[in-house]
């Protein structure tokens, strides 16, 4: 037969060059001009043992040759084959345009009937689109043939020519006769030639690929659990391929096969032992890392969770974190941007739970693949979980000491009248010999002042016996008197909210004050109101009428200490938030805070003149508006963030938009009383409720918001993830919900399965080990060297297997990149694959010329493609050589007893450390 084979790569060459081998006629075919040329005078572009010399023998015979021309080879074929790439688009699913492209290119030049073959991996229905093309363009009848290839790169020539089964989807049986004359020398008993339908024959290659991928998972969870309780992987895993329905193959834990993750400013909301904040993921990782903790790193965690969501529920919920992660993406980043205003920025990859309107089937798109039209899910209501502490809270004010840069001898205590009683009854004596072991300088003189002026350093308080109950403090340079500990109920948090709004905290050497700018005329109301709480509380507070401002100011390091370092509420407008005391506080005082806001910064108005009403509030501090958005999504509400510039402004304000009749109406208490019965008249006047613009699901659950643009740019920085067993999902900023990340690789089944409604469970969890399998290397060097930094690290293999230059999705580049990310220095050695990986990594690696010059002198050796000249090394030479004697066997290739009595430590997969 005649043959032509278009795209000559991995896959196109081994085909071309067994069929010529058994006799027929083929043409290899290929746009890129130099690796035809480089085929034509002898040759080989790719590394694949026993090729070249099938290549120069049937050249020479006459039967195989190169092209570069579709049209010209295509008329007089009989089977035209479609080998060219199918690179994995940002969604994981197959980028079909180039087998597209050769159909059509195919189709515009056969002159007689043709089988077209396609050998591509590519999703299902693939043959009907390929039909499709050609049919448009053919002048002579074709049919076109599914039929995937299995072949494994290194193992290329034997795979092809005895295969365990060919697969053929095929729908004419004038095809069907082709292809089994053309595979018969092929096939025999127990190599069968399985003929299908094209769509079941392209699912057939995902589905093997996918359940390979299983098990390797499968096996390197057991090599984790093997690592943890001091089992012995390769035992476990001979005793369970002997049971003959599991069998040996693909139960090699390793370094894993072939992530995804947010920037580092968006925001989670974490509960730890009791306690829930507000959060950057940046924050979040490094307070739970600490600071030794590299660039790129997964952290295991326990006891704390993270406002999540289980696509389906009505609310969001508490639940926890298994694992946090850190590493540094280069390249590009996608900022995913909704109606409503939310924007998330994350690597393309990220993945993204989606709905529709109702609300309703969910599914999962990556970043980069969402479309203008996509639904996504905006929490809304309180956690199912929450746990509100309805008890009064009580602020210690001398907590603030610490973070306010003061110690206990700067405290002044005025003790409570029935306490100043007992300083008199102690009298000078008493007080002198209670205070004595505190070393005063002027010992006598000092119970004098003590008893004199009845007033005592905070460091005296215990020696004296008094407590603190009902007492007053001040310091040495602020005179201002203050409670020693403050009830934080609905007025105090009205006076945190105005804080926020229109406060700020000024020091001036050692003194601090905390200030509220009320508008000189409109705001006498606001003014009175703070004043008046702090008097109260029997703080001095001043009032000052200045010409822009009417202002209430209050000086005393304590209290600037609770507010600006006990609450973190933000010195200044830009640096404000929502006091992460608050998320565990009842919904009376979140309304009384943001009430508070609103009343100082918000404002009403009305749509176009009325009847609609919407109430609106800005900031140029994001982290404020994030919390807002968030305790407004705790009420049930949702509001549109806007993001954009003032006139004179060279900074962002936030804008928050709350719209929708019923909305509005329930956050009346937000705008002056005064106002709130001309809102309610307005609203009464709108005949039908408006919906408020932009969202659906008007009811209960998730508002879901139309996605409107994604914006790519270029980015480098960190970028994080966690990983929530369960729901697989977290509350991110603006209470936008995002999926947790999963890698690259099966993701074409995934989307598939997507695509048609289901939800295929199991392979987000095989991604998800895959994903965190291949950090494991460089997780166990960080643990026995605690740094990685100055080391060098010598690394064997560099191709994603042995007997192939290949290195798309390698492990090596996951375990290279960690290293050199933590500071390590990389030599490498591969024995095919350094040209390929020079091209990835630059001049960042360096290369060495044989495996003991990568070893000599380094601090560690990582084994990770195992070449069979990586199998029996000279290990007395390495121990020689190496500057330490430390091994990381990723495919637990070597003896484990053997190399440790030679006086390596050896770290290997789902080995015990010990023996
Ligand atoms: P490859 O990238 O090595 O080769 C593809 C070749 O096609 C390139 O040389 C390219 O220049 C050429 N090409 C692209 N468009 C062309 C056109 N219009 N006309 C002529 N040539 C064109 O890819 P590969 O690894 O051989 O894989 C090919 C297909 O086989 C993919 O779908 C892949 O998923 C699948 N597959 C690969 C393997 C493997 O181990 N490599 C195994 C099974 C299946």
């Amino acid at each position: 037969m005649k043959i032509a084979v278009i795209g000559t790569g991995y896959v196109g060459l081994v085909t071309g060059t067994c069929l010529a081998e058994t006799g027929h006629r083929v043409t290899c075919v290929d746009t890129d001009e130099r690796k035809v040329a480089t085929l034509r005078a002898g040759g080989i572009p790719i590394y694949e043992p026993g090729l070249e010399e099938l290549v120069k023998r049937n050249v020479r015979d006459g039967r195989l040759d190169f092209s570069t021309s579709t049209a010209e080879v295509v008329p007089d074929v009989d089977v035209a084959f479609i080998a060219v790439g199918t690179p994995p688009g940002e969604t994981g699913e197959a980028d079909l345009s180039y087998v597209l492209a050769a159909a059509e290119q195919i189709g515009r030049h056969i002159g007689r009937y043709t089988v077209i073959v396609n050998k591509s991996t590519v999703p299902v229905g693939s043959a009907e689109k390929v039909a499709e093309v050609v049919g448009r363009v053919a002048k002579a009848p074709f049919d076109v043939v599914s039929n995937p290839e299995f072949l494994k790169e290194g193992a290329a020539i034997d795979d092809f020519m005895r295969p365990d089964r060919i697969v053929v989807g095929v729908s004419s049986e004038r095809a069907r006769a082709v292809i089994a004359e053309l595979y018969a020398p092929f096939v025999r008993t127990e190599q069968p030639i399985l003929f299908m339908d094209p769509r079941s024959s392209e699912l057939t290659k995902y589905a093997a690929n996918s359940m390979l991928a299983t098990r390797i998972s499968f096996m390197n969870d057991i090599a984790g659990l093997c690592e943890r309780m001091g089992a012995d992987v390769d035992h476990v895993r001979r005793g369970m391929g002997s049971d003959r329905r599991i069998g040996y193959p693909f139960l090699f834990p390793g370094a894993g096969f072939g992530g995804s993750c947010l920037a580092g400013e968006e925001t989670v909301l974490v509960r730890q032992g009791g306690h829930t904040r507000l959060v950057e993921l940046q924050n979040l990782f490094e307070s739970l890392a600490g600071p030794d903790v590299p660039p790129t790193a997964a952290l295991r965690v326990e006891g704390f969770e993270v406002l999540s969501w289980r696509p389906g529920a009505l609310e969001p919920e508490f639940l926890p974190v298994a694992a946090a992660t850190r590493r540094t993406h280069d390249g590009e980043a996608v900022e995913v941007r909704t109606k409503m205003g939310r924007r998330v920025v994350c690597t393309p990859d990220h993945p993204f739970v989606i709905g529709d309107r109702s609300g309703a089937p969910f599914g999962l798109k990556l970043a980069a693949d969402l479309h203008p039209g996509d639904w996504l899910p905006i929490a809304r209501g309180g956690a199912r979980n929450a746990v509100v502490e309805s008890r009064p809270l009580e602020l210690d004010l001398l907590a603030a000491m610490g973070p306010a840069g003061l110690v206990a001898e700067n405290v002044i205590v005025h003790p409570s009248i029935r306490e100043e009683m007992q300083l008199a009854a102690l009298g000078t004596g008493g007080v002198r010999r209670a205070i004595a072991p505190l070393g005063h300088p002027r010992g006598r003189g000092r119970a004098d002042d003590v008893v004199r002026n009845r007033v005592v350093r905070l460091h005296e308080v215990s020696p004296l016996g008094l407590s603190l109950e009902g007492a007053r403090a001040s310091t040495v340079k602020n005179g201002t008197r203050v409670p020693v500990s403050l009830l934080a109920d609905e007025a105090f948090w009205r006076v945190v909210g105005l804080y926020l709004a229109e406060g700020h905290c000024s020091s001036d050497g050692r003194r601090r004050r905390l200030a509220w700018s009320f508008h000189p005329t409109r705001e006498q109301d606001l003014a009175d109101e703070v004043a008046r709480f702090w008097r109260d509380q029997g703080v001095k507070a001043d009032v000052r009428q200045m010409s822009t401002t009417l202002q209430v100011s209050v000086s005393s390091r304590l209290l600037a200490g609770l507010f600006v370092d006990v609450l973190e509420l933000g010195a200044d407008c830009y640096g404000h938030r929502i006091p992460d005391l608050i998320w565990d506080r009842p919904e009376e005082e979140r309304r009384a805070l943001l009430s508070g806001l609103w009343r100082g910064d918000g404002s009403w108005s009305l749509v176009g003149g009325g009847p609609s009403v919407v109430l609106e509030f800005g900031t140029v501090s994001r982290a404020l508006a994030d919390g807002m958005l968030r305790l407004l999504g705790d009420l049930g509400i949702v509001a549109r963030w806007k993001v954009g510039r003032t006139r004179r402004s060279t900074v962002d304000t936030h804008w928050l938009v709350v719209s929708g009749a019923s909305q509005v109406e329930r956050l009346l208490d937000l705008v002056p009383p005064r106002d709130r019965k001309g809102i309610r008249v307005s609203l009464a006047r709108l005949g039908k409720r408006t919906a408020p613009t932009g969202w659906g699901a008007d009811g209960e659950g998730p508002a879901m918001v139309r996605v409107t643009e994604i914006v790519r740019r270029p980015f480098r920085a960190p970028v994080y993830s966690l990983e929530v067993p369960g729901a697989e999902t977290f509350v991110t900023t603006g209470g936008l919900v995002v999926h947790n990340c999963f890698p690259k690789d099966v993701r074409a089944l995934m989307t598939m399965a997507r695509g048609v409604g289901l939800d295929f469970d199991l392979l987000r969890s095989v991604e998800r080990v895959n994903e965190r399998q291949k950090r494991t290397l460089v997780e166990k060097a960080l643990k026995h060297f605690g740094s990685l930094q100055g080391l060098t690290v010598g690394v064997w293999g560099l191709a994603f297997k042995p007997k192939t230059d290949d290195m798309r999705e390698a492990p090596a580049i996951t375990v290279i990149e960690g290293l050199i990310g933590n500071g390590a220095k990389v030599r490498a050695h591969d024995p095919v694959a350094t040209e390929v990986a020079a091209q990835i990594f630059g001049g960042r690696v360096e290369f060495a010329p044989d495996p003991y010059a990568a070893a000599a002198g380094a601090d560690a050796l990582f084994l990770v493609t195992e070449w069979n000249e990586f199998r029996q090394p000279d290990f007395e030479l390495l121990k020689r050589t190496m500057k330490q004697a430390v091994l990381f066997d990723g495919r637990n290739v070597w003896d484990a007893r053997k190399v440790r009595a030679l006086g390596f430590t050896y770290h290997g997969i789902g080995r015990a450390a010990r023996e």
